[in-house]
């Protein structure tokens, strides 16, 4: 037999490389980018032709590459930026693998032209599928420009997987406020279709993340600087104000990177416990510099991830920081001095730190007095408009008594026995409906009681009522008098773009306004007005939980995300009123019994079972 191992040809190994590291357009962008930075260039443009699909171009102002290092650069691992094994763990650059090259010649057609100061002519080189199909001298000025056309035009299977453009576009942005984030002495723009995005100027951090987040949060931040031997932290975390119902500015950079990090996050989460509402997300923009030997960032591909040499350390000291942050930024209209040093004396604050040391800093009186001040004020705003809302909404219709008039009430599925048979029950009229624990609602009937969920119930009401309207006819409007302009960070407002026919239907009526800020027209009937910006941040908050769901459409997904975020609250008192009203249209609905997501709206007891419990 003869043997049977070949090695793969360059550009299918590339290409079986390229799946790990260019998934989509927005992955290009942020090695191209990325390339920029570490070449040193003080001006990076970025060009965007269909959401990527078509063309990604970076033209950056950097070091430039030698004839022959431009060539070698589509070569798979052929990097500059380490030379051995010391050099994995002294990473200052962000590339260092040597693969984004190889991978993006290998899934696109790529057109490098690059030339060094040293230089008199530069370099041109275009390539595809691996292979170079020409490279000649050319003019060029100081720099890099790389760009590549048609992503994944040899990979039909990848290119069929990409999203719609609005989609692709939110990946790009999010990837390139990244990047501009994390290099705020860059110039960066971005053009899509011709279009200008973004126009970001060098300055410093703080204007930077102005400049990205939007100007609304210029007074609104509160600067975290802390430097300890083992690692330094700085930038900002918005006021508790700032905080919204919608995960939208959170970012962390550890060494320039960005990274994802639940736990990192957690820790700001907790430093502001009872700041602002439980399910509310705080910003924040923070950098972490410490020793590269100290982090492992070849965990993954796209570098993302990254391991911590000591996890608890890196979360006692986030966490002090940011308490401490918060604690200065609280106490500073007093300008109490004495506090003030009483703050900068907790051991969580001092250098360096240990577990048991962080809860020093969170079990100190002053935080104490500190988080209750701001709870109180915090919670008695949000609980009473949510009752003026479902006032509002159910405003109770005229009383028209009598038996023949109330609802008919189907016995729910998972009662049923397997002699399945449809009963109609009658809640009785003179028995005053009762309820319990603020959460459930007991109704007699004819035979047993029937014990509601008040949420669920609602959750049904509502999830059939903006059904019939998004398949039927337009939600009713309120107009808003005084229009609300809304904020987002770029990748939430693409994806509000692309929701804004669909919210119309259900009653939305939201226009951009550019730079990613949008005017609030109208709001559905039902909504209470001063919640609108509320209500559609916790609706893109929602939709993105949703949005890995593939088999809802986008219009389904609202109309979920939009009865449970409306439906009254477990924990809200009723009157007897609102009780009949909810209870009535409960059984006026489709399907009555269940939540769109499958829990049971109201379970029933029947007399002749609570007689046999009895022994009767
Ligand atoms: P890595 O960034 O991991 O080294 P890449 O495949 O992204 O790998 O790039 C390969 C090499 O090409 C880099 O190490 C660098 O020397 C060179 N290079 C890439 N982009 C640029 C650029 N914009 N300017 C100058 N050199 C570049
Ligand atoms: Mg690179």
């Amino acid at each position: 037999m003869a043997d049977i191992i070949q090695l793969l040809p360059d550009n299918i190994a590339n290409q079986i490389a390229a799946g790990e590291v260019i998934q989509r357009p927005a992955s290009a962008v942020k090695e191209l980018l990325e390339n920029a930075a570490d070449a040193g260039a003080t001006e990076i443009k970025l060009f965007i032709t269909d959401a990527g699909k078509a063309l990604i171009q970076v033209i950056d102002n950097g070091k430039g590459m030698s004839e022959t290092d431009a060539r070698m650069a589509f070569e798979r691992h052929a990097t500059s930026k380490i030379r051995n094994i010391e050099d994995l763990f002294r990473i200052k650059t962000m590339g260092f693998r040597g693969e984004a090259l190889a991978s993006i010649a290998a899934v696109a057609q790529v057109e490098l032209k690059t030339k060094r100061a040293e230089d008199e002519l530069g370099t041109y080189i275009e390539i595809e599928n691996s292979q170079v199909l020409k490279q000649e001298p050319c003019a060029s000025a100081v720099g890099t420009s790389i760009s590549m056309k048609n992503l994944f035009f040899n990979v039909p299977a990848r290119r069929n997987f990409l999203k719609s453009n609005a989609a692709e576009m939110r990946h790009i942005v999010e990837e390139f406020t990244r990047v501009a984030m994390a290099f705020p002495a860059i110039f960066f723009s971005m053009q899509s279709n011709g279009q200008e995005v973004f126009h970001l100027e060098a300055g410093s951090l703080k204007q930077r993340i102005v400049q990205i987040l939007g100007s609304t949060y210029n007074a609104k931040l509160v600067s975290v600087n802390e430097e300890t031997d083992y690692m330094n932290i700085y930038g900002f975390v918005g006021k508790p104000e700032t905080a919204r119902k919608t995960r939208g500015d959170q970012y962390f950079f550890v060494n320039n990177r960005y990274i994802k990090s639940a736990y990192l996050n957690h820790a700001v989460n907790t430093a502001f416990d009872e700041m602002i509402a439980k399910d509310s997300f705080p910003s924040y923009v923070l950098y972490i510099d410490l020793d590269p030997s100290q982090i492992d960032i070849n965990v993954h591909p796209t570098k993302q991830e990254i391991k911590f040499e000591d996890e608890k350390i890196m979360y006692a000291f986030v966490q002090a920081a940011v308490k401490h942050a918060l604690a200065q930024f609280s106490i500073a209209p007093s300008l109490d001095f004495t506090l003030n040093a009483e703050i900068q004396g907790l051991d969580a604050v001092s250098k360096p730190f240990t577990t048991d040391k962080k809860d020093a800093a969170s079990s100190s009186n002053l935080f104490k007095t500190f988080t209750q001040k701001n709870q109180a004020h915090f919670i008695e705003g949000n609980e009473r408009s949510e009752l003026k809302h479902w006032k509002e909404f159910y405003t109770p219709q005229p009383p028209e008594g009598g038996v023949e008039k109330r609802a008919e009430i189907h016995v729910p599925q998972q009662l049923q026995t397997s002699n399945y048979k449809l009963q109609t029950l009658h809640v009785l009229p003179d028995t005053p409906l009762l309820q319990l624990h603020n959460t459930y609602i007991i109704a007699s009937t004819n035979s047993g009681f029937l014990l509601v969920h008040q949420q669920l119930a609602h959750e049904r009401i509502l999830y059939e009522r903006y059904g019939i309207s998004a398949h039927g006819q337009q939600m009713a409007t309120q107009q808003s008098l005084f229009p609300v302009t809304l904020e987002l960070a770029g990748s939430d407002a693409a994806l509000l773009s692309d929701l804004l026919p669909d919210l119309l239907t259900i009653g939305y009526q939201v226009e951009p306004f550019g730079n990613n800020s949008f005017v609030i027209q109208g709001i559905p009937a039902d909504v209470l007005s001063g919640n609108e910006k509320n209500s559609i941040e916790l609706l893109i908050e929602q939709f993105k939980h949703f949005s890995s769901d593939i088999k809802f459409s986008k219009r389904e997904k609202l109309i979920r995300c939009m009865a449970r975020q409306q439906a009254i609250k477990a924990g809200q008192s009723l009157t007897q009123k609102e009780m009949l009203v909810l209870v009535e249209e409960l059984f006026t609905c489709g399907s009555p019994n269940v939540t769109p997501t499958g829990s049971p709206t109201y379970l029933e007891f029947k007399e002749d079972y609570l007689d046999r419990m009895f022994g009767r």
